[in-house]
C-alpha cells in the first residue's frame, strides 16, 4: 500500500447538499489545494503547525465561489499526514470539477478506505477501532451506530493489548523454563501459570460473549409487510416510517423492488420492508420481483399480513362470506411462514367499511386463522400506533439464540477471540497433566505463541497486507 502520495477524493456523502467536502492527505495536500483554492488574505496555506481555518474561494474552470480551508498539518491530523479539507457548495458536478482539477496537477483518486487505511498505519488506530469506523459508516440505524461506536471506543481495543501482553509473559517464563530445563531454576510453578491462563481465557470469553451480543444488536429485526396487490402496503410503508418512498398507486405491482426504512416501534428499532404484491407472476420482471419477496419475507422476524378489508366486504355482498378468497390466502402465506415467525393481520382500509361490515371481516379473517387483528386505515391513521406496539411486543419475545444475520463487522474479532481461547484452553490443558514441575513446557508455549498471534491480529500488529486490503476496500471512498 503506498502511503508517501498525496491522495484526493469527496469525503462528503454522496448527492446534492448545502456543503460538500473535499479531502486531501500526503505531503503535497496544501501545495495542491492552492491549485484550486486562494484564501481572501495574503498568505501560503501551508505556514504554520496548528489545525486552523482558512476562508477564501475555490476557483474552478469558469467557477468561482466562497469556500473554506481545514488545514491539519502533520502530525495532527486523522492520518497523520498533512490533510486539507475543502469546505465549499455540495453541489456533486462541483465537487467533480474540482477534485478533477486535483488529479490533474498531480494528487491521486483515493481508494475506499485509504484515509483511514492511513491513518492505521501510521499507527494512530488499532485494527478494531478500524472496524468501528467502517460500522460507523455503513449503519443505517441508532442502534447499529450505537454498536459501532462501542467496537471504537469499547471494551475490545482495551482487552486485547492487555490479554496479548499477559500471554507474552507468560510465555517468557514458559520459554525461560525450556531455555534453562537443566537448571534447578523454578520460572513459574504450572499451578501458578493455570490459574493466569484461567484468568486470561475468562477475560477473552467475556469479550467474545459481548461481541456476539452487539453483533445481534447491529443487525435490526425486520418487520415485512406481506399481502395481495392494492392491499395498501405501500401506503401503510409511508404512514408507519413517515417517509415518502414506496410509490403508491391504484394499479396493482406498483410495488416492485424491496424498500426499506429503520422504524421506532416503542423502544424498539427495527427495519421495515415493504415488497412486491404476493399474487400469479404477470410476466418475467413480476416473477422476479416476487423471488425477491420471498427472500425478504423469509428473512423477516414479524409478518404483517395486510388484507383489504373493503374488497373482502365487496366480496360478502356479491358472492358471499364462505366462497371469498382470503382464507385461501391466508393458508398458503401461513404454509409458507417459519414457525418462529411472529405474524398477525392488518384489515386495511377500514375508512371504506361500516362498523357491521367491518365486524363481519373480522368474523372471517379470525375464522380463517387464529391470529391478532388490526383494523387500520392510510386515510385517517387509525391503527398504526397499535401495530407499532404489537411489532414491539413480537420483538421484544423473540428468540434471541438465532446467529444468522451476524453483521461481518465483528466476524473478524470472534474468529480471532475464539481462537486465542481455544489455545489458551489448550495450554490450560496441558497444565493440568503437570504435577510438581511442568512437563510438556514446549507443547504450553507453542499454545501460547498461538494465543498470542490470534490476538496480534485483532490490535493489527501481525497484519498481512491482503487482510489490510479486505479490510479497507469496504470502506467508501472518501473515508
Ligand atoms: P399495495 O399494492 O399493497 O402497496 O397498495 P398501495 O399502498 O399502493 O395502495 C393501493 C391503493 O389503495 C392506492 O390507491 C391507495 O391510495 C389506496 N389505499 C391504501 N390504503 C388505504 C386506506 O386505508 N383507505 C383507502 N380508502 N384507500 C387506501
Amino acid at each position: 500500500m503506498v502511503v508517501d502520495d498525496t491522495i484526493v477524493a469527496v469525503s462528503s456523502p454522496p448527492g446534492p447538499a448545502m456543503r460538500g467536502i473535499i479531502r486531501l492527505s500526503g505531503p503535497r495536500a496544501s501545495a495542491l489545494a492552492q491549485h484550486v483554492f486562494k484564501p481572501d488574505l495574503v498568505g501560503p496555506l501551508e505556514a504554520g503547525l496548528m489545525p486552523r481555518r482558512v476562508v477564501g474561494k475555490v476557483t474552478v474552470e469558469a467557477v468561482s465561489l466562497p469556500a473554506a480551508a481545514l488545514v491539519f498539518p502533520a502530525p495532527r491530523s486523522y492520518t497523520r499526514q498533512d490533510i486539507v479539507e475543502i469546505h465549499l457548495l455540495g453541489a456533486p458536478t462541483l465537487l467533480g470539477m474540482v477534485t478533477e482539477a486535483l488529479l490533474a496537477c498531480g494528487a491521486r483518486r483515493a481508494e475506499p478506505g485509504e484515509f483511514t487505511a492511513r491513518a492505521f498505519l501510521a499507527g494512530a488506530m488499532d485494527l478494531s477501532q478500524v472496524h468501528g469506523i467502517a460500522g460507523m459508516i455503513a449503519a443505517v440505524s441508532d442502534a447499529q451506530l450505537r454498536a459501532a461506536a462501542r467496537l471504537l471506543h469499547g471494551s475490545l481495543s482495551e482487552t486485547a493489548p492487555k490479554a496479548r501482553e499477559e500471554i507474552a509473559d507468560l510465555l517468557s517464563l514458559v520459554e525461560g523454563a525450556l531455555d534453562f530445563a537443566d537448571e534447578p531454576i523454578e520460572f513459574i510453578t504450572p499451578v501458578a501459570l493455570r490459574d493466569r491462563l484461567v484468568r486470561v481465557k475468562n477475560l477473552l470469553a467475556d469479550t467474545s460473549a459481548a461481541g456476539l451480543r452487539t453483533e445481534r444488536w447491529g443487525r435490526l429485526p425486520r418487520a415485512v409487510l406481506l399481502g395481495r396487490p392494492n392491499a395498501g402496503k405501500s401506503s401503510l410503508f409511508n404512514s408507519l416510517s413517515g417517509m415518502n418512498r414506496a410509490i403508491c398507486a391504484p394499479v396493482p405491482g406498483t410495488t416492485r423492488d424491496v424498500i426499506s426504512a429503520p422504524i421506532r416501534a416503542e423502544s424498539v428499532e427495527c427495519l421495515l420492508l415493504d415488497i412486491a404484491g404476493l399474487d400469479a407472476p404477470r410476466d418475467r420482471i413480476d416473477a422476479r420481483a416476487q423471488a425477491q419477496a420471498r427472500e425478504a419475507v423469509e428473512s423477516a422476524d414479524v409478518v404483517l399480513l395486510v388484507i383489504d378489508a373493503a374488497e373482502i366486504a365487496t366480496g360478502f355482498d356479491s358472492v358471499g362470506a364462505a366462497n371469498s378468497p382470503i382464507a385461501e390466502f391466508l393458508a398458503d402465506v401461513q404454509a409458507f411462514l417459519r414457525e418462529d415467525q411472529a405474524r398477525f393481520i392488518v384489515a386495511n382500509k377500514a375508512d371504506l367499511v361500516s362498523d357491521a361490515q367491518m365486524a363481519s371481516v373480522a368474523n372471517l379473517l379470525c375464522a380463517s386463522a387464529t391470529l391478532p387483528v388490526i383494523e387500520t386505515s392510510t386515510i385517517t391513521g387509525e391503527g398504526c400506533d397499535h401495530i407499532r406496539s404489537l411489532i414491539a411486543r413480537a420483538l421484544f419475545n423473540r428468540p434471541m439464540d438465532k446467529d444468522d444475520g451476524a453483521i461481518a463487522l465483528m466476524a473478524e474479532h470472534r474468529e480471532a477471540l475464539d481462537e486465542s481461547v481455544n489455545a489458551v484452553d489448550r495450554a490450560i490443558a496441558l497444565t493440568v497433566q503437570s504435577s510438581a514441575s511442568l512437563a510438556d513446557a514446549d507443547l504450553v508455549a507453542a499454545e501460547l505463541h498461538a494465543a498470542a498471534a490470534a490476538l496480534g491480529a485483532l490490535v493489527g500488529r501481525e497484519d498481512t497486507e491482503e487482510l489490510l486490503g479486505r479490510i479497507f476496500s469496504r470502506f467508501c471512498v472518501g473515508k
